[in-house]
């Protein structure tokens, strides 16, 4: 059946209550193709597969010919890979020396692109030995490949702990040509920041080597890609971005599963992805959560005889590949997946792709959409949206969805949390002297390691004496900072940075993991370890905390019509007092808590609402602190809009100012130090102002709700909230702000 009439089948189903929002069609583009010059065995290899290249393929190839430093962010499936292994295999098959360094996000992923590596080497009856190189590599296996292997593929968490041990890398090093590094978009916030500083300590051992590598890089579509890579690697790069492939067809359909609430959302999904199946249409559905992934899997087969799967992160790898094998060979019909399938693993088309949940930035919405579309048959795509303010905005307004530009992302190589470790190790690989960019760079913070005995001067540069080994004291996804250890009869359940622990791990805390409650027995702050016990309760615990925060500098200033919006440091300190336990949403009882202020300093940018505005909220009968809190919680709901990150990454602080001085609106990061995402909501703060009045206009409920000014993260459990007084200072501040 067409895909228009299974669309229109739904309307006949007796779930159906008006879901659908919005139905979108992408038209077809045709394919350009280009010509470059390589040697004539990649030619014929080329020829006998069937492969022509497409117009940005063959640009991105005399580019990186030329010698040229390149990132390329075509979308899925418009032949990334091959642009750039064209190029590495030329070198290779005309010189027998040169070597090249692949690294990807996830150990998956090297050894999915290692299969397409030794086909074409294969293929092309070379001899190159590429192999997969990380924690998962036998050590008896390993000098052989750091010796022979010319390609070698890896991952940035092992490649932090190798470069200490950098001289056995010597011959491979030396003659390194090459460094591609795929799904750059994934380095961003703490984990891409941490990257950053890791690529500038491999480029100073290659440079000691005597190499001096090109870099290609591929990602997503980001708003700014140029950017980005120029944070990441410390080069300006040629971008190729223009996708000259073939696309077929695509309707994209929004849906909403609040029209329709005797059905939760998860189960309108697996009731969609039946549909799809049992309309003979190959499905892949994308689920936020590892459980969903397998919940939907389960609730789909028993409403189809076709066989469906879940694919999620922690199956083996055998597993996983023949998941993916079925899914290419057409025999699994359907598969729930977190969006461990969402990064490059070769699956080949998909008829129907459902993506259950926005999966929180527009790049990762079209990375996914991407799966649905094979050769000249039409594909479908369909957006459920969930009961929170960015998923209900975008089913709002569409426009917004299809039109608007990807998000950025977003590195810190200023936060002194991760860079002062990463100097730590710089200093362990090899002395860092005077003159180097890296001293330049990091003076301050180069002398503070020395007057902490980390790091000592020599005549030869400064040389790590710490009393630890660096690498292992630096967590590439993490900021630097205390961890406690969830104990369940003597093991260990799980870790959680300590604000987490603050509100889930306190005294008395319940615990949810894997579907099973704890209760906390014990919390010790000091040794960082909270002892759990497994009790099931019909109750659950959630700690309540007040914030302060002072402005400790500010940085910059800007007026946005008469508004004045500063970015400065700021002193956060978060009082948990008590905490609540609750069935639903009602409170069974509150009880004190003892536990010291959660205290750090961050980047934030913050602005004044004017009294004049306030005072007439007032004069209206309605609540000013209620109005600014609600503008804060929705701002910060909204920021994932233009900054790569999740809601989880900022904290946000609001208050009536006393002697009549209006209020002021703070945002800040939740990480200390911060990682750039206030720095960008300055930046950005007048759009996001604008978006912000769209989302609680708009949104049906009268109180506010949790699609447009109630917070999950709020510390003081969404009191005092205001939507009405909400509308009316963001539009007062529109007209001071004209938007
Ligand atoms: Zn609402
Ligand atoms: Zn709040």
């Amino acid at each position: 059946m067409e895909i228009s009439r299974i669309v229109e089948s739904l309307k006949d189903q007796d779930w159906y209550e008006g879901q659908i929002e919005h139905l979108e069609l992408l038209p077809e583009r045709k394919a350009e193709y280009g010509q470059a010059n390589f040697d004539e065995r990649i030619k014929s290899f080329l020829e006998r597969k069937g492969l022509d290249l497409f117009s940005h393929q063959s640009r991105a190839i005399k580019l990186i010919n030329e010698g040229r430093d390149v990132i390329i962010t075509t979308p899925t499936a418009s032949g990334k890979t091959l642009a750039f292994n064209v190029p590495v295999f030329d070198r290779m098959l005309n010189d027998s020396d040169s070597r090249a360094l692949y690294i990807y996000p996830t150990k998956a992923l090297s050894q999915d692109q290692l299969e397409t590596i030794k086909d074409m080497e294969a293929d092309l009856g070379l001899d190159l030995e590429p192999r997969v190189y990380d924690g998962d590599t036998p050590r008896d296996q390993r000098p052989g490949i750091r010796k022979r292997s010319r390609i070698i593929l890896t991952n940035p968490y092992g490649l932090h702990h190798y470069l200490e041990w950098h001289h056995k890398w010597k011959d491979f090093f030396s003659n390194l040509d090459f460094v591609i590094m795929d799904e750059i978009h994934s380095y961003r916030g703490v984990f891409g920041s941490n990257v950053a500083m890791l690529v500038r300590r491999m480029e100073r051992i290659f440079d000691h080597y005597g190499s001096d590598p090109q870099f290609i890089l591929s990602s997503a579509t980001i708003a700014n890609p140029l950017e980005h890579s120029r944070k990441l690697v410390g080069r300006e790069f040629s971008l190729i971005s223009e996708d000259s492939s073939f696309r077929g067809r695509k309707k994209f359909l929004f849906w909403n599963p609040l029209t329709n609430p005797d059905n939760s959302a998860h189960n309108q999904t697996s009731k969609l992805m039946a549909h799809f199946v049992n309309h003979d249409l190959q499905t892949l559905c994308f689920t936020l959560s590892r459980r969903l992934a397998e919940l939907i899997s389960e609730w789909c087969s028993g409403r189809t005889d076709a066989p469906v799967r879940a694919y999620r992160a922690g199956y083996r790898p055998e597993e996983r590949r023949e998941i993916e094998e079925g899914l290419r060979t057409g025999e699994i019909r359907g598969v729930s997946a977190t969006n461990a399938l969402e990064l490059g693993v070769d699956i080949g088309g998909l008829d129907a792709v459902i993506i259950s949940g926005y999966p929180g930035t527009i790049t990762s919405s079209w990375q996914q959409a991407g799966r649905a579309g094979r050769g000249r048959e039409d594909s479908l795509v369909v957006l459920v949206g969930f009961e929170n303010p960015l998923d209900q905005f975008f089913l709002k307004h569409p426009r917004e969805f299809f039109d608007r530009e990807h998000e950025h992302a977003i590195l810190d190589l200023d936060n002194p949390n991760i860079t002062m470790g990463h100097l730590a190790c710089a200093a362990t690989e090899l002395p860092i002297r005077e003159g180097e960019d890296l001293r330049q760079t990091y003076s301050g913070e180069i002398d503070a390691l020395i007057d902490n005995d980390v790091v000592q001067d020599t005549p030869n540069g400064a040389v790590f004496s710490g009393t630890y080994r660096a690498s292992g004291a630096v967590k590439l996804d993490n900021i630097n900072e205390t961890t406690v250890k969830i104990i369940h009869n003597g093991k260990l359940l799980e870790t959680m940075d300590l604000a987490q622990a603050y509100r889930e791990a306190h005294e008395n805390a319940t615990l949810l993991h894997q579907g099973k409650t704890y209760i906390v027995k014990d919390f010790d702050l000091e040794e960082g370890v909270a002892e759990v016990r497994w009790k099931e309760v019909d109750y659950f615990t959630q700690a309540i905390s007040e914030s302060d925060l002072e402005i400790t500098r500010q940085l910059e200033k800007k007026k946005a019509g008469d508004v004045v919006v500063s970015f400065g440091e700021v002193s956060v300190s978060e009082h948990y007092s008590h905490y609540k336990e609750k069935k639903y949403d009602r409170v069974l009882d509150v009880h004190p808590l003892e536990l010291p202020p959660l205290e750090f300093d961050t980047e934030c940018s913050w602005f004044h609402v004017p009294e004049s505005i306030l005072t007439n909220v007032e004069e209206k009968g309605l609540g000013a602190r209620g109005g600014l809190h609600a503008i804060e919680h929705a701002i910060i709901s909204l920021t994932p809009f233009y900054a790569m990150c999740d809601r989880w990454d900022i904290g946000g602080f609001s208050a009536r100012n006393p002697l009549e001085e209006g209020g002021s609106i703070f945002i800040y990061d939740a990480y200390e130090g911060g990682i750039g995402i206030a720095d960008e909501v300055y930046e950005l703060l007048e759009n996001l102002l604008e978006r912000t009045y769209e989302l609680v206009m708009d949104c049906d409920c009268e109180e506010g709700c949790p699609s447009c000014i109630y917070s999950p993260k709020c510390g003081n459990d969404n009191d005092p909230l205001d939507k009405e007084a909400a509308v009316y200072i963001l539009e007062k501040l529109g007209e001071r702000f004209v938007y």
